[in-house]
């Protein structure tokens, strides 16, 4: 469900028309629905309502600011992977006690930057690391509360890229050695443990993977209090998928409500991590198109959005919906199209073999489920500033990214004196 709809024929988010914005602020363009983005929130959470829990969003997912005060405002925390997320996370007033710190290579620094801050946990993926952070918290005096991300070794049936929980994987500890692991993380100084994690992967359609894994961690949490670690949290990390084209991922519910059912009476405070589930649908990317042309056997729609600005196309080959901002009087004719950007790579494109309402150029194209791993994993490669993201609440709207200048792409670089003066 989300709050993107044609009204008479025009493609509006909430109670505005894409149009609007698109007039304002130019192509191409991230539209959030706060709408769609609370009623995510609300839905997911529903479940665990009688539980102790946070939900901590994953925020790589979608990292803006104003998008991050919005999950706040409801109650959740989030999910960082870096000192970069950190920042943005208590920029955007987001308590350190509802902060959990996941990934495989965390910086000395980026573990103080987090020590400092008193985040609520560490997801430490290896052993070597769990050592580095604990000599730094012994060097502040501090503990720090730290879950092991467990590798379960289960398949998660999801795009390679984005699976995590299998041997083969760079994420967490393998399972066999995690309690070897945990007894000794309970014997250092600077190490509470007082977690226990796991993360399988991303864009995950069925529920059996879930909870192999859910049920891996259960019997791991019983051998660990009978060695006399007092596991307090249990995250069942993200990874819910979403409908993008035909597939038919679980609901919100019926994830949180089996999840519950294996973990209920484990006393546990439960900590999920969504990403995807949380904004995928709840934002578009609009672009225009430039121009159309065709080869012998290929037609091409070039629009004013690239590789750059949403790449999960040419990275996962992912399917994204594109659909016209105003739809045709008459009948519309087909055609079966590369959507493709101005980037000169091969592997630059939104859509292949698309069949869709041929469009003319000057037109909107609405690229569909475009909130997670959108703008986020956006660039400036070709030199192209990056978009900007508007916030519809109702019938109002929001700049809260203004799009990137020339000025922006070049902050921070240098001509050395000498070569400035070379001739
Ligand atoms: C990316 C990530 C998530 C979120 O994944 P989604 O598929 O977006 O829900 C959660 N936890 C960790 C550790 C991650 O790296």
């Amino acid at each position: 469900m989300h709050h993107f709809s044609y009204k008479n024929g025009e493609l509006y988010c909430e109670q505005v028309p894409v149009r609007r914005i698109v007039e304002e602020f130019g192509t191409p363009i991230f539209i959030y629905s706060r709408g769609t983005l609370e009623r995510h929130f609300k839905i997911f959470e529903e479940p665990f309502s009688n539980v102790p829990h946070l939900i901590c969003f994953s925020m790589k997912a979608c990292s803006n600011l104003a998008i991050l005060r919005i999950f706040s405002n409801l109650g959740g925390g989030v999910d960082i992977v870096s000192g970069g997320e950190l920042f943005r996370a208590l920029r955007a007033g987001i308590s350190s006690q509802k902060i959990v710190y996941s990934g495989v290579g965390k910086k000395a620094a980026e573990m103080d930057l987090a020590l400092d801050a008193d985040i609520l946990m560490f997801n430490v993926e290896s052993e070597e690391e769990l050592q580095l952070l604990n000599q730094r918290a012994s060097a502040k005096g501090k503990k720090a509360r730290v879950a092991l991300r467990v590798n379960p070794n289960v398949d998660p049936l999801t795009h390679p890229y984005i699976s995590t929980g299998l041997k083969s994987n760079k994420f967490g500890v393998p399972i066999e050695q995690a309690l070897d692991i945990y007894m000794q993380a309970d014997r250092l100084e600077g190490i509470d443990p007082v977690g226990l994690d796991c993360h399988i992967g991303s864009q995950l359609t069925e529920l059996a993977p879930f909870l192999e894994a859910v049920s891996i961690l259960r019997k791991l949490l019983r051998k660990l209090r009978d060695g006399g670690v007092e596991i307090r949290y249990l995250d069942v990390g993200g990874g819910l998928g979403i409908p993008y084209d035909q597939e038919t991922p679980p609901a919100p519910g019926d994830y949180g409500a089996a999840v519950l059912d294996l973990v209920s009476d484990m006393s546990v405070s439960l900590i999920m991590e969504p990403g995807r589930v949380l904004v995928g649908n709840a934002g578009i990317m609009a672009t225009q198109v430039l121009y159309k042309k065709q080869s012998s056997d290929k037609n091409f729609v070039i629009v004013d959005a690239a590789m750059n600005d949403l790449m999960r196309p040419s990275l996962y080959k992912a399917y994204h919906s594109i659909i016209k901002v105003a739809k045709d009087d008459g009948p519309t004719r087909k055609i079966v199209a590369d959507v493709v950007g101005p980037i000169c790579e091969s592997g630059d494109f939104l859509a292949r073999s698309r069949e869709m309402d041929d469009p003319d150029p000057g037109e909107l194209l609405a690229v569909m489920s475009s909130g997670a791993y959108g703008f986020s994993m956006s660039s400036n490669y070709n030199s192209r500033p990056r978009s900007a993201e508007v916030l519809v609440d109702q019938s109002n709207y929001y700049l809260i990214r203004q799009r990137e200048n020339y000025e922006d792409l070049i902050r921070g670089e240098i001509i050395p004196g000498y070569i400035l003066e070379a001739k």
